[in-house]
Protein backbone atom coordinates (compact mmCIF):
# COMPACT_ATOMS: atom_id res chain seq x y z
CA UNK A 1 0.00 0.00 0.00
CA UNK A 2 0.90 3.53 -0.27
CA UNK A 3 2.07 5.47 2.61
CA UNK A 4 3.12 8.91 3.27
CA UNK A 5 6.72 10.19 2.41
CA UNK A 6 7.57 10.66 5.88
CA UNK A 7 7.10 7.07 6.71
CA UNK A 8 9.84 6.23 4.16
CA UNK A 9 12.92 4.93 5.75
CA UNK A 10 15.12 1.94 5.05
CA UNK A 11 12.22 -0.14 4.61
CA UNK A 12 9.38 0.62 1.98
CA UNK A 13 7.03 3.50 2.46
CA UNK A 14 4.53 1.34 3.68
CA UNK A 15 3.59 -2.17 3.95
CA UNK A 16 1.36 -4.79 4.76
CA UNK A 17 2.19 -6.00 8.46
CA UNK A 18 2.68 -9.55 9.33
CA UNK A 19 0.33 -9.23 12.39
CA UNK A 20 -2.40 -9.61 10.00
CA UNK A 21 -1.78 -13.44 9.65
CA UNK A 22 -3.05 -13.88 13.16
CA UNK A 23 -6.26 -11.84 12.11
CA UNK A 24 -8.68 -13.69 10.33
CA UNK A 25 -8.17 -15.17 6.99
CA UNK A 26 -4.01 -16.00 6.95
CA UNK A 27 -4.00 -17.86 9.97
CA UNK A 28 -4.27 -21.27 8.33
CA UNK A 29 -2.22 -20.97 5.61
CA UNK A 30 0.84 -20.00 7.21
CA UNK A 31 -0.16 -22.87 9.77
CA UNK A 32 -0.54 -25.31 7.07
CA UNK A 33 2.80 -23.76 4.98
CA UNK A 34 5.04 -24.14 8.31
CA UNK A 35 4.57 -28.07 8.49
CA UNK A 36 6.06 -28.82 5.45
CA UNK A 37 9.43 -28.64 4.86
CA UNK A 38 10.40 -25.41 2.94
CA UNK A 39 12.55 -25.06 0.52
CA UNK A 40 15.94 -26.57 2.32
CA UNK A 41 18.37 -25.95 -0.35
CA UNK A 42 17.51 -22.58 -1.06
CA UNK A 43 17.40 -21.69 3.05
CA UNK A 44 20.74 -23.17 3.14
CA UNK A 45 22.88 -21.84 0.08
CA UNK A 46 20.86 -18.72 -0.52
CA UNK A 47 21.12 -15.08 1.04
CA UNK A 48 17.61 -13.27 1.74
CA UNK A 49 18.17 -11.38 -0.72
CA UNK A 50 18.91 -13.99 -3.88
CA UNK A 51 16.32 -15.89 -2.40
CA UNK A 52 13.77 -13.24 -2.88
CA UNK A 53 14.68 -12.78 -6.74
CA UNK A 54 14.61 -16.43 -7.20
CA UNK A 55 10.99 -16.04 -5.85
CA UNK A 56 10.17 -13.22 -7.15
CA UNK A 57 11.24 -14.66 -10.78
CA UNK A 58 9.12 -18.04 -10.13
CA UNK A 59 5.89 -15.65 -9.10
CA UNK A 60 5.75 -13.52 -12.39
CA UNK A 61 6.69 -16.42 -14.49
CA UNK A 62 4.21 -18.79 -13.32
CA UNK A 63 1.38 -17.41 -10.38
CA UNK A 64 -1.49 -16.82 -12.74
CA UNK A 65 -2.77 -13.72 -10.51
CA UNK A 66 0.29 -12.11 -11.16
CA UNK A 67 0.60 -13.21 -15.18
CA UNK A 68 -3.01 -11.53 -15.55
CA UNK A 69 -2.29 -8.50 -13.46
CA UNK A 70 0.98 -7.86 -15.58
CA UNK A 71 -0.76 -8.12 -18.63
CA UNK A 72 -3.32 -5.57 -17.42
CA UNK A 73 -0.97 -2.84 -16.82
CA UNK A 74 1.25 -3.14 -19.79
CA UNK A 75 -2.73 -2.87 -21.87
CA UNK A 76 -2.52 0.08 -19.18
CA UNK A 77 0.38 1.50 -20.42
CA UNK A 78 2.56 0.89 -17.18
CA UNK A 79 4.48 -2.13 -18.34
CA UNK A 80 6.37 -3.95 -15.43
CA UNK A 81 9.52 -4.52 -15.54
CA UNK A 82 11.11 -7.21 -12.41
CA UNK A 83 14.62 -4.51 -12.17
CA UNK A 84 12.71 -1.05 -12.52
CA UNK A 85 9.73 -1.97 -10.49
CA UNK A 86 10.66 -4.50 -7.91
CA UNK A 87 13.01 -4.51 -4.91
CA UNK A 88 13.99 -7.02 -2.42
CA UNK A 89 14.64 -5.57 1.11
CA UNK A 90 15.11 -5.90 4.51
CA UNK A 91 12.35 -4.08 6.31
CA UNK A 92 11.65 -2.90 9.68
CA UNK A 93 9.04 -4.72 12.00
CA UNK A 94 6.68 -7.18 10.75
CA UNK A 95 6.00 -5.43 7.41
CA UNK A 96 5.93 -8.37 4.22
CA UNK A 97 5.61 -5.61 1.26
CA UNK A 98 4.66 -2.31 0.43
CA UNK A 99 4.35 -0.02 -2.75
CA UNK A 100 5.71 2.86 -2.96
CA UNK A 101 3.54 5.57 -5.11
CA UNK A 102 6.23 8.04 -5.38
CA UNK A 103 8.71 6.21 -7.36
CA UNK A 104 6.33 3.13 -8.65
CA UNK A 105 7.74 0.47 -6.89
CA UNK A 106 6.91 -2.90 -5.24
CA UNK A 107 8.99 -3.09 -2.12
CA UNK A 108 9.33 -6.82 -1.15
CA UNK A 109 10.58 -7.93 2.67
CA UNK A 110 13.25 -10.26 1.96
CA UNK A 111 13.92 -10.81 5.80
CA UNK A 112 9.65 -11.27 6.38
CA UNK A 113 8.99 -13.25 3.12
CA UNK A 114 9.38 -17.06 3.83
CA UNK A 115 8.25 -18.94 1.29
CA UNK A 116 6.86 -19.31 -2.63
CA UNK A 117 3.24 -18.83 -1.29
CA UNK A 118 3.83 -15.98 0.88
CA UNK A 119 5.66 -14.33 -1.66
CA UNK A 120 2.58 -15.18 -4.51
CA UNK A 121 0.07 -12.98 -1.84
CA UNK A 122 2.06 -10.31 -1.35
CA UNK A 123 3.47 -9.35 -5.33
CA UNK A 124 -0.39 -9.54 -5.83
CA UNK A 125 -1.31 -7.72 -3.32
CA UNK A 126 1.16 -4.86 -4.36
CA UNK A 127 0.40 -5.07 -7.72
CA UNK A 128 -2.86 -4.67 -7.03
CA UNK A 129 -2.13 -1.22 -5.73
CA UNK A 130 0.08 -0.96 -8.59
CA UNK A 131 -2.77 -1.48 -11.11
CA UNK A 132 -4.79 1.31 -8.61
CA UNK A 133 -2.07 3.61 -9.72
CA UNK A 134 -1.81 3.08 -13.19
CA UNK A 135 -5.41 3.75 -13.94
CA UNK A 136 -6.80 6.28 -11.81
CA UNK A 137 -5.87 9.28 -9.95
CA UNK A 138 -5.58 8.04 -6.18
CA UNK A 139 -4.38 10.42 -4.01
CA UNK A 140 -2.46 8.10 -1.30
CA UNK A 141 -1.47 10.65 0.49
CA UNK A 142 -4.47 12.64 1.01
CA UNK A 143 -7.59 11.03 0.82
CA UNK A 144 -7.99 7.75 3.23
CA UNK A 145 -11.07 6.65 0.83
CA UNK A 146 -8.80 6.11 -1.94
CA UNK A 147 -6.48 3.77 0.39
CA UNK A 148 -9.21 2.19 1.84
CA UNK A 149 -10.98 1.38 -2.10
CA UNK A 150 -7.54 -0.35 -2.87
CA UNK A 151 -7.13 -1.98 0.07
CA UNK A 152 -10.66 -3.66 -0.19
CA UNK A 153 -9.78 -4.46 -3.89
CA UNK A 154 -6.37 -5.84 -2.29
CA UNK A 155 -7.96 -8.27 -0.34
CA UNK A 156 -10.49 -9.27 -2.13
CA UNK A 157 -9.01 -9.70 -5.16
CA UNK A 158 -5.32 -10.67 -4.21
CA UNK A 159 -7.05 -14.73 -2.39
CA UNK A 160 -5.62 -13.20 0.84
CA UNK A 161 -8.84 -13.92 2.15
CA UNK A 162 -9.88 -17.15 -0.15
CA UNK A 163 -8.51 -20.22 1.37
CA UNK A 164 -9.95 -19.45 4.83
CA UNK A 165 -12.85 -18.70 3.36
CA UNK A 166 -13.23 -22.06 1.59
CA UNK A 167 -12.31 -23.97 4.67
CA UNK A 168 -14.94 -21.98 6.74
CA UNK A 169 -17.43 -22.25 3.47
CA UNK A 170 -17.30 -26.07 3.62
CA UNK A 171 -17.21 -26.65 7.30
CA UNK A 172 -19.46 -23.50 8.85
CA UNK A 173 -21.75 -22.13 5.95
CA UNK A 174 -20.18 -18.70 6.44
CA UNK A 175 -20.51 -17.17 2.85
CA UNK A 176 -20.20 -13.67 4.85
CA UNK A 177 -16.69 -14.85 5.42
CA UNK A 178 -15.13 -13.21 2.53
CA UNK A 179 -16.62 -9.70 2.91
CA UNK A 180 -15.59 -10.14 6.85
CA UNK A 181 -12.02 -11.01 5.93
CA UNK A 182 -11.70 -8.32 3.38
CA UNK A 183 -13.19 -5.49 5.46
CA UNK A 184 -11.00 -6.69 8.33
CA UNK A 185 -7.64 -6.66 6.15
CA UNK A 186 -8.29 -3.84 4.66
CA UNK A 187 -8.64 -1.74 7.94
CA UNK A 188 -5.19 -4.04 9.27
CA UNK A 189 -3.62 -2.56 6.42
CA UNK A 190 -4.67 1.07 6.55
CA UNK A 191 -3.81 1.60 10.34
CA UNK A 192 -0.24 -0.62 9.89
CA UNK A 193 0.50 3.10 7.81
CA UNK A 194 -1.85 5.63 9.41
CA UNK A 195 -1.94 6.82 12.39
CA UNK A 196 -5.08 7.03 12.75
CA UNK A 197 -7.86 5.75 15.05
CA UNK A 198 -9.67 2.46 13.97
CA UNK A 199 -12.74 3.93 14.16
CA UNK A 200 -11.94 6.41 10.86
CA UNK A 201 -10.39 3.65 9.35
CA UNK A 202 -13.45 1.37 9.85
CA UNK A 203 -15.52 4.28 8.67
CA UNK A 204 -13.39 4.83 5.62
CA UNK A 205 -13.61 1.11 4.54
CA UNK A 206 -17.28 1.17 5.25
CA UNK A 207 -17.73 4.35 2.93
CA UNK A 208 -16.36 3.03 -0.22
CA UNK A 209 -16.74 -1.03 0.61
CA UNK A 210 -19.56 -1.50 -1.48
CA UNK A 211 -18.12 -0.14 -4.51
CA UNK A 212 -14.84 -0.78 -4.32
CA UNK A 213 -15.83 -4.79 -3.13
CA UNK A 214 -17.73 -5.05 -6.51
CA UNK A 215 -14.50 -3.25 -8.61
CA UNK A 216 -13.01 -6.54 -9.69
CA UNK A 217 -11.33 -5.15 -12.57
CA UNK A 218 -8.59 -6.99 -14.01
CA UNK A 219 -10.28 -9.85 -13.35
CA UNK A 220 -13.35 -9.72 -13.96
CA UNK A 221 -14.82 -11.87 -10.93
CA UNK A 222 -13.58 -12.59 -7.63
CA UNK A 223 -10.30 -14.89 -7.70
CA UNK A 224 -10.79 -17.26 -5.19
CA UNK A 225 -8.26 -19.61 -6.03
CA UNK A 226 -5.77 -20.14 -9.16
CA UNK A 227 -7.92 -21.84 -11.08
CA UNK A 228 -9.85 -19.17 -11.28
CA UNK A 229 -7.56 -16.85 -11.82
CA UNK A 230 -6.12 -18.73 -14.94
CA UNK A 231 -9.94 -18.45 -16.28
CA UNK A 232 -9.59 -14.84 -15.49
CA UNK A 233 -6.32 -14.54 -17.06
CA UNK A 234 -7.76 -16.92 -20.11
CA UNK A 235 -11.12 -14.28 -20.34
CA UNK A 236 -8.47 -11.22 -20.10
CA UNK A 237 -6.43 -11.85 -22.99
CA UNK A 238 -9.40 -12.98 -25.13
CA UNK A 239 -11.30 -9.56 -24.21
CA UNK A 240 -8.17 -7.53 -25.55
CA UNK A 241 -7.45 -10.17 -28.97
CA UNK A 242 -11.18 -9.52 -29.59
CA UNK A 243 -10.69 -6.02 -29.04
CA UNK A 244 -7.82 -5.64 -30.91
CA UNK A 245 -8.80 -7.79 -34.17
CA UNK A 246 -12.38 -5.10 -34.24
ZN1 LIG B 1 -2.22 -3.02 0.74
Amino acid sequence: MAGAPDERGPGPAAGEPLQQQHVGCQVFPEQLAQGKPQQGFLTSFFTDNQKCHLMLLKTLETNPYVKLLLDAMKHSGCAVSKERHFSCEDCNGNVSGGFDASVSQIVLCQNNIRNQAHMNRVVTHELIHAFDHCRAHVDWFNNIRHLACSEVRAANLSGDCSLLNEIFRLHFGLKQHHQTCVRDRAILSILAVRNISREVAQKAVDEVFESCFNDHEPFGRIPHNQTYAKYAHRDFQNRHRYYSNI
